[in-house]
């Protein structure tokens, strides 16, 4: 199937054409043409899907079909996302498919100053993206209203249910226009998503990819049993055998993953920890020597990962194995994403081997062991 077939617009079709796409991923084929038909949707789908696109491509499409002339420039379409780093990489995606477009879009989020966020609502916009805490804060400022809100998206619900931003989203919902369309994803459809996925969706189509108890089938998974004192010394071992230079490194806490990035620059290896007690400056600046690759290594927390896109990831670790076994899927679907092939390597000390049992059931699938090496 091409874009063509799914009734895109040519400024979108070009665009597309720039970024290099050569064909809608599966949620993108799936949920296009049922958006475009103005429906509400219930997608099943986990960042790297390419659920992004799925939802900004139409949205942006049926905002220039109904396009009015002399219209004041208002906020037509609302995108909630939980964490400012999804927040701004869906900015970035709005803006590159809709580069041949006109609209305007602004991102906000908390933990830096208001100011510039609002100076560039107040010129007018028509597409607003926003974590719950401070959309809510500037709507009672009355700095910004949804009154004209025709497209709502909710993204990562299940990660905004995480993240206890149930009563904030609860609060912006109740001032959106109740003549809408609302586009509803998430990871999961554990019951309580479901359950508020049945409070705000109208007669929706629901769509799912890659269930979060699959994996994706590119992702190579390998294993290495090792002691908690020598992983430092057995990721730089994979590091340099492996030939890897550019990779995402997961651990569980914000302590840990300072450790590891001091670690790696013990080792000479450039590497930079990223998570909620970095400032966003400093955040950023990682994120961007990454995208560059002045940075090797970025190492994250599961909170702080949700939201990093990075193209062509073609490894992760696991430096810890997470508790939750989901978060083991979320963090190896950031490799091998949109059709390429990817590698998640797992290390795993004694302590964490029930957790690692928990994923190997979860995702119905014995995780290849690598023996030898030389800390086993
Ligand atoms: P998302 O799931 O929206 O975070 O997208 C994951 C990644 O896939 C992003 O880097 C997108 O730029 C990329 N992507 C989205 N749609 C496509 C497509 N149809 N073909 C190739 N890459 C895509």
């Amino acid at each position: 199937m091409t874009f063509t077939e799914l009734k895109l617009i040519k400024p979108l079709l070009t665009a597309l054409d720039k970024k290099g796409y050569k064909e809608p991923s599966p949620i993108q084929q799936q949920s296009i043409p049922h958006i475009l038909l103005g429906k509400d949707i219930f997608g099943c789908a986990q960042t790297g899907t390419g659920k992004t696109a799925a939802f900004a491509l139409p949205i942006l499409q049926l905002m220039d079909a109904n396009r009015k002339p002399n219209q004041r420039r208002e906020i037509k379409a609302l995108i909630l996302a939980p964490t400012r780093e999804l927040a701004t990489q869906i900015s970035e995606n709005f803006k590159e498919y809709g580069e041949n477009l006109g609209f305007k879009h602004a991102v906000i989020f908390g933990g830096v100053s208001q100011f510039h966020q609002v100076v560039s609502i107040k010129t007018g916009i028509d597409v607003l993206i926003a974590t719950p805490g401070r959309l809510l804060d500037l709507m009672q400022q009355g700095i910004i209203k949804l009154g004209s809100v025709e497209y709502f998206v909710l993204d990562e619900a299940d990660r905004m249910l995480d993240m206890g931003f149930i009563n904030d989203m609860k609060k912006v919902i109740a001032k959106l226009p109740v003549k809408r369309q609302t586009l509803f994803f998430s990871a999961t459809a554990a019951p309580n998503i479901m359950k508020l996925a049945n409070t705000i969706l109208k007669n929706p189509v629901s769509v799912a990819v890659n269930p979060v108890s699959s994996t994706a089938t590119l992702v190579k998974q390998t294993v290495y049993f090792v002691q908690k004192t020598k992983k430092p010394a057995l990721l730089k071992h994979i590091l340099k055998e492996n030939n890897i230079n550019h990779v995402l490194v997961f651990t569980r806490t914000k302590h840990g993953a300072d450790k590891v990035a001091k670690a790696l620059n013990g080792f000479n290896i450039k590497a930079e920890a990223i998570h909620g007690n970095k400032s966003q400056n400093n955040r950023e600046r990682a994120l961007k020597g990454f995208k560059d690759r002045t940075i090797n290594v970025l190492v994250a927390t599961d909170i702080a990962s949700r939201g990093i896109d990075v193209d062509k990831l073609t490894h992760v670790i696991n430096y810890e194995i997470p508790e939750q076994a989901e978060a083991y899927v979320h963090r190896i679907g950031r490799t091998g994403r949109a059709g390429e092939s990817g590698e998640a390597i797992s290390l795993c000390s004694h302590e964490e081997l029930p957790y690692f049992k928990g994923i190997q059931k979860l995702i119905k699938k014995d995780i290849d062991v690598i023996k030898k090496h030389p800390y086993s």
